[in-house]
């Protein structure tokens, strides 16, 4: 839990605040970038919340820390942030919200659809979040993009009983009773309007899921950069091959979708036309580092 003793002096005055136990995942600057930045290897708070929707978002952020890292001076009435959680992002795709300091912070998401719901990645397990999924019909099928984001994916297995999808390039100790293992590079549907894109580079067996031809949950394969103003994938952060990527990149350019929504960095929105363009850049931009 935040503590006051430890607020970092980057903060601005005021109620809400971050300490030193931040480790830099980036979540609350994309979920309340009015409230949070960076300043040097840590995020502050740089502006307080003015309005409501600013508060709310800025008390989504501090429950979603992986490390409890955000505090506010004063009390605040959680319990319409909790029943904003998970939050919708658009259509019947949601932000679980509630992120694990297991898989650095990484976003997982909810699909809610009549044929069964879906987690892409792991969330940190709350009794919160699990009664929150409850209350919308629980969860199918848990997608996991690569071995890092798999956080409590155990704990989501045994209370909802989901399945579990994965690469078996990236299956490890802690997941291999894992349901699904997928091989090869070829996609795979999962179910009718959700498939797996093998994406290999930043892990060997890292996938994508693309879901109605419109959202893609590219876990760290590629993401939208606030800072560069343009897709991007982790060239510092590639723990398999460089190359791989950018062939997986190339390879991923030829599907269909209009949301990037990552593990880490910033989701983004373009028109499929558009993404094309965006694609092409971030290719462009891959080839000179
Ligand atoms: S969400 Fe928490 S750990 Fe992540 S950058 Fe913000 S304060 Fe730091």
């Amino acid at each position: 839990m935040a503590t006051v003793e430890k607020r970092l002096a980057t903060n601005v005055d005021g109620d809400f605040y971050v300490d030193e136990t931040c480790i830099d995942c980036a979540t609350c600057r994309w979920m309340a970038p009015e409230t949070f930045d960076r300043d040097g290897d840590k995020s502050r708070v740089h502006g307080q919340p003015d309005s409501q929707e600013s508060a709310e978002r800025a008390l989504r952020a501090l429950l979603a820390c992986p490390t409890a890292s955000i505090g506010t001076v004063s009390k605040h009435d959680m319990g319409p942030i909790l029943k904003s959680i998970p939050t919708l992002i658009d259509r019947n795709v949601y932000h679980s919200g509630y992120h694990s300091e297991s898989s650095f912070g990484a976003a997982s998401y909810f699909i809610q659809r009549p044929e069964g719901n879906i987690l892409i990645d792991s969330p940190r397990f709350t009794k919160a979040l699990a009664k929150r999924l409850e209350e919308r019909g629980g969860v199918e099928w848990m997608l996991l993009t690569h071995c890092d984001d798999v956080a409590d994916h155990q704990k989501f297995h045994d209370h909802f009983g989901c399945k579990r999808v994965m690469h078996l390039d990236d299956i490890r100790g802690s997941t291999k009773n894992v349901e699904v293992k997928v091989e090869g590079t070829d996609r795979v549907e999962v179910t009718k309007d959700l498939s797996l894109f093998p994406t290999p580079g930043h892990t060997k067996g890292s996938v994508c899921f693309i879901y109605d031809e419109r959202y893609l949950f590219s876990g760290d394969h590629v993401a939208w950069s606030s800072t560069m103003e343009q897709i991007y994938a982790f060239r510092g952060a590639c723990w398999y091959d460089w190359d791989t990527v950018k062939e997986s990149m190339t390879r991923l350019k030829a599907m269909n979708f209009e949301w990037i929504l990552p593990g880490h960095g910033w989701p983004c929105q373009f028109s499929p036309d558009q993404m094309k363009i965006e694609m092409q850049r971030c290719i462009d931009w891959m080839a000179t580092v």
